[in-house]
């Protein structure tokens, strides 16, 4: 009993000391490149590089959005079917990824199916189903082996007239990787970034005072939650326990989606067909290395469902399939 005031005051001691070096949590949400994106950093620079990484953001979503008249990809879609259109370095590099993958993936990824895209326009103001001479007509504009891309003067030319491009299945994952880069150049250590389905994390999830002395830890992995495509928002139906810096990519139906006649139509299109992809599966995720890689891929895995298996996918990844039945399937390395 003694002894028990000793014990106490050195408990008090050690949560005041790990108090003081616990890493402070940054956190904000901005709605950007049509999703909702929120940033958490700890520690030291945070807050700047939350703010940087948020101007960066902004900056790609301005580069990259279809619809915005001031945009590059706008400027191509307008112009690239009369000529060769010049490019900034970024906007190259980010075409000649989503060709890379449409190659790796047998087409199931092609940001040329804008004009089938524009038809349905999920989540849009005239969402709605399009006829099958109509799909048909725009299946006709699409295609991204028509796409040329000059890589010697940075610039890219659309081999038919009615051709439109559409990177809102992989410039989220390329803003994902410039947000980690700002993020590490600032000196943050550990932090997870959320834009709309495209998660990187970064070191390991700093623990509270109390937690420390639980765990006898100052850190642990941070863990992932993948949403359950039947369940509510924040439903999650299995977790990814991020042992090292990695991206974490779903793709789903469920996202974005209008409802007639009791049957589902989702935004991710089968580039075959001009349908929302029906490959039996609910959602794709990919675990990636790349934000880039791994945004493309998820989205060319929900088009391909479990045939992803098949497909001569070359990333060092893993891939988790939710089925229709919700079973969780994984593939790849671990
Ligand atoms: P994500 O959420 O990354 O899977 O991207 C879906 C978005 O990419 C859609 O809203 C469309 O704008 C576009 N898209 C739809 N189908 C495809 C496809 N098969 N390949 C590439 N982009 C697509
Ligand atoms: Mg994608």
């Amino acid at each position: 009993m003694k002894y028990l005031k000793y014990i106490l005051s050195f408990f008090l001691i050690l949560l005041l000391i790990l108090g003081l070096s616990v890493e402070k949590k940054h956190q904000k949400t901005e709605y950007l490149l049509d999703t909702v994106i929120t940033l958490t950093a700890y520690g030291k620079n945070a807050d700047t590089a939350i703010t940087k990484a948020f101007d960066e953001i902004k900056r790609i979503d301005g580069v990259f959005s279809a619809y915005s008249e001031k945009s590059e990809i706008h400027k191509i879609n307008q112009n690239a079917a009369q000529g060769f259109v010049n490019v900034s370095d970024e906007v190259f590099y980010v075409l000649k990824t989503a060709v890379y993958v449409s190659e790796k993936t047998n087409g199931a990824f092609d940001i040329t199916l804008k004009p089938v895209c524009d038809l349905w326009d999920v989540g849009g103001s005239n969402q709605r189903i399009p006829k099958d001479d109509e799909i048909k007509e725009a299946l006709k504009k699409t295609g991204y082996a028509d796409l040329e891309l000059d890589e010697k003067n940075k610039s890219i030319r659309f081999k038919k007239s009615g051709m439109a491009i559409d990177l809102g299945a992989i410039a989220k994952g390329y803003a994902s990787d410039r947000a980690v880069e700002i993020f590490k150049n600032c000196g943050v250590k550990n932090a997870v970034l959320d834009l709309g389905g495209n998660i990187a994390v970064i070191g390991k999830m700093p623990l509270s005072p109390l937690e420390c002395v639980k765990y006898k830890n100052t850190h642990r992995p941070f863990v992932i939650g993948i949403q359950n495509p039947s369940g509510k928002r924040g439903d999650v139906i299995k977790s990814v326990s991020c042992d090292e810096d990695m991206y974490i990519i779903t793709s789903g139906g469920y996202e974005r989606y209008f409802e007639e006649n009791g049957k589902r139509y989702h935004h991710i299109i089968d580039p075959k067909t001009g349908m929302p992809a029906e490959s039996g599966i609910l959602s794709a995720t990919v675990i990636s290395k790349s934000g880039i890689l791994g945004d493309a891929y998820s989205t060319a895995a929900f088009v391909l469902g479990e045939n992803a298996e098949g497909t001569p996918f070359d990333f060092s990844d893993r891939l988790i399939i939710i089925d229709s039945d919700l079973n969780i399937k994984e593939y790849g390395s671990d």
